[in-house]
């Protein structure tokens, strides 16, 4: 195992060498009070990045930014103008690929394999997919009855839109709200996680140089409890598109009530895993633990249940043991790190509190819940399986956002369906069979926007996402994910 970290590159040595500041109608400004917060190394506890801590004033002049853009000439720029820009962008991001991988990965943890494999080319795919719709977001002509009337729709862009994303995967969770909102002619004010604003102030700085006019996108970073609230709230805003946690989405939608702004939402879930007793447990042995311990298990689509039939139950769980213990734990820098830290203190606490609400419980950890040996000074959990669970209990209702797995048992289909659809949350599922036709039964009968047949984690920008139930309101990427930032205008002509 190389014990070397991966050196930062000058750009990022450089970005952050000095206090980052905050991106309000094309101008980098310090916070109108002086005030910073301080991102810190996961891996490591120590303060590494100082950035503007934007407040409601931020938020105002941000707003305002955004709407003298929207009316100044970017709402009704041509498709093929935002395109190009939306394109040039994404080339920017692929030139600077290893300074966005190498800030995530130090911002929240996450091993800088999958910062590179995945999020940084996730990102970049989300702003080439969506420069295609910038010239395709077309209305229709009714065939209406009235005789001598024609009927037909536009989609107009929804006007000034708030981003508000988290923590876990930063860069890309940017990038999916920013190209669909950009690309149907809508201006932002984005405020990235206060644990992770580095690179979506990078990205700023590349939205800059591709030669998006100012004011198109405003960047506040700042506290949720006051940046993001003052966002949610504010009157001035059209449509909020919020990802991150359902307790979140709730104030989200209360806040949004003054002015009935639109919200979208990509929440929490508790994807239930399904093993039927025909799969390759190879397969879905090294599968399952990918499935919860990736990014940490900080992803809202983690396969946090493991649905194992009785029959295979014990030899399943002996093999995801095997691999959740050979899972090489380290900074996210070192090369071969397969699984970082979580994200802050905060977070690490709240997941042990559910180790021990498990334990407490009566459930049973048989492999993991302590924190790695020589780890100390970072945010380090063991990966983590619990086996003699109850479908009632705590772990196995609740979102953890941590690397623990809760293994429950089932013996009939009918069974299973229950358990699986069995929580408040309804965003993934997987399914792992040679029988292909129960497969598609089983996928129509569970409550998930999305329903993984012998794969997980399987995504496109073109593949709507969102969730069932408390997972979510409305679906992102894809055809759908651009048109929830357009309103529909029907026009009537009176041809008599
Ligand atoms: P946590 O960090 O506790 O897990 P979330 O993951 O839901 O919370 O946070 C996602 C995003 O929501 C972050 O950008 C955070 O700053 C923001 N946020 C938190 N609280 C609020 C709030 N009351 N109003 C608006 N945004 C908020």
């Amino acid at each position: 195992m190389s014990t070397e970290a991966t050196p930062l590159i000058e750009n990022v040595e450089s970005f952050l060498s000095e206090p980052r500041p905050l991106l309000i109608d094309g101008q980098w400004k310090t916070a109108r009070s002086g005030a910073t917060f301080s991102t810190l190394d996961p891996a490591t506890g120590e303060v590494f990045a100082t950035v503007a801590d934007g407040g409601k004033p931020e938020i105002d002049a941000a707003v305002a930014s955004a709407r003298r853009a929207f009316d100044g000439g970017w709402a009704q720029s041509a498709g093929a103008y935002r395109a190009d820009l939306l394109n040039r962008l994404a080339d920017l991001i692929e030139t600077h690929a290893e300074e966005f991988a190498q800030l995530d990965s130090l911002d929240c943890g996450k091993p800088i394999s999958l910062a590179r494999l995945a999020d940084v080319p996730t990102a970049i795919g989300h702003f080439r997919y969506f420069s295609g719709w910038a010239t395709k977001l077309s209305g229709e002509t009714i065939p209406v009855s009235a005789p001598g009337f024609l009927n037909y729709t536009v989609r107009e862009p929804i006007g000034v839109v708030g981003l508000i994303i988290p923590w876990n995967f930063p860069v890309m969770f940017a990038a999916v709200k920013l190209a669909p909102a950009l690309c149907s002619g809508c201006t932002v004010v984005l405020k990235p996680a206060e644990q992770t604003p580095l690179s979506a102030l990078r990205l700023g700085e590349l939205i800059q140089e591709a030669g998006f006019p100012d004011g198109v996108v405003n960047i506040v970073p700042g506290s949720g409890e006051i940046a993001g609230a003052a966002l949610a709230a504010h009157p001035g805003v059209d449509k909020i598109a919020f990802t991150g946690s359902t307790e979140v989405g709730r104030k989200i939608i209360a806040a949004a009530a003054g002015n009935l702004k639109k919200v979208s939402l990509e929440l929490g879930g508790k994807a239930p895993n399904i093993i039927l007793p025909d799969a390759d447990l190879d397969t879905v042995a090294d599968a399952a633990a990918d499935a919860i311990f990736f990014n940490q298990g900080e992803a809202c689509c983690a396969g946090t249940r493991l649905l194992v039939h009785e029959s295979c139950r014990r030899e399943l769980v002996e093999e995801v043991i095997k691999r959740a213990a050979a899972i090489k734990v380290g900074p996210g820098l070192l090369p071969d790190t397969q699984m970082g830290p979580l994200v802050s203190e905060e977070q690490l606490a709240r997941v042990q509190g559910y180790l021990e609400s498990g334990l407490s419980q009566g459930a049973r950890i048989v492999t993991g819940g302590g924190r790695p040996a020589g780890l100390e000074g970072g945010y380090f959990l063991e990966p983590t399986v619990f086996e003699d669970v109850e479908a009632s209990m705590a772990i196995a209702q609740e979102e953890i956002f941590g690397p623990v797995l809760t293994v429950l048992g089932w013996s009939d289909l009918d069974d299973l369906v229950r358990k699986a659809n069995d929580t408040v949350y309804g965003l993934a599922a997987g399914i792992w069979t040679k029988d292909l036709s129960r497969a598609h039964n089983l996928a129509a009968r569970m409550k998930a926007g999305t329903v993984w047949i012998n794969c997980w984690n399987a995504f496109d920008p073109g593949s709507p996402w969102g969730g069932y139930r408390q997972s979510g309101w409305g679906r992102e990427t894809g055809r759908l994910g651009a048109e929830q930032y357009t309103e529909v205008k029907s026009v009537w002509v009176n041809l008599n």
